[in-house]
């Protein structure tokens, strides 16, 4: 794990403008970026394989209607916060201030039986899909203290909410 001090909003673009000629086949990506986003301290070619992994799915869970839209938003918030909007995150969280990532899509969404099994190594729902992306989320977000919740509706889409730990957290 190399763990420099990192901007997730300057990953962020630089890995979706790497994406866009391939996405804006089929979707919009619009960007909701947080202003002055706390760092956060973390390998940043592993929190660009989550991007990449995170906006490629939602690509993919688009089909070929070309209508879908992307939206990836950064922000910030405190365990606390996140609590009393009702998260239940998939990995326990320590409290403090994090930075969120949130990609959603219009897409497809997925039926409960899914969702509960997306994490699994080589659990895919596409003819060439692998399977390991979001396996491989659940252990980068592992290493690097984060979370994440999954909230999504068949035939509506998804959203996926990441949590890394704020660099600077003043509210401890
Ligand atoms: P792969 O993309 O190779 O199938 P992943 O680990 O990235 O493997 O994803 C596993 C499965 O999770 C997918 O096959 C799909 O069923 C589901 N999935 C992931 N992201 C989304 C999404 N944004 N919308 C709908 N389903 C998704
Ligand atoms: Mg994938």
């Amino acid at each position: 794990l190399q763990v420099i001090e990192v901007n997730l909003n300057r990953l962020v673009l630089e890995m979706t403008q790497l994406l866009t000629v391939s996405i804006s086949k089929k979707a919009v990506v619009r960007y909701d970026l947080a202003p002055e986003l706390p760092a956060i301290t973390a390998d940043p070619s592993q929190v660009q394989q989550l991007v990449m992994n995170l906006v490629t799915n939602a690509s993919e869970a688009i089909g070929d209607e070309n209508s879908g839209l992307i939206t990836v938003r950064t922000g910030v918030q405190t365990v606390d916060e996140a609590y009393a909007a009702g998260l239940l995150p998939t990995l326990p969280l320590a409290s403090g201030s994090y930075v969120t990532l949130e990609v959603s899509d219009t897409g497809c969404g997925m039926t409960p039986e899914v969702r509960e099994r997306i994490f699994d190594p080589f659990f895919t729902t596409k003819f060439t899909g692998r399977g390991l992306g979001l396996s491989a989320m659940l252990g980068i977000l592992r290493s690097h203290h984060g979370s994440l919740k999954v909230y999504s509706e068949p035939g509506h889409g998804s959203v996926f909410k990441l949590f890394l730990p704020a660099l600077h957290r003043e509210d401890e």
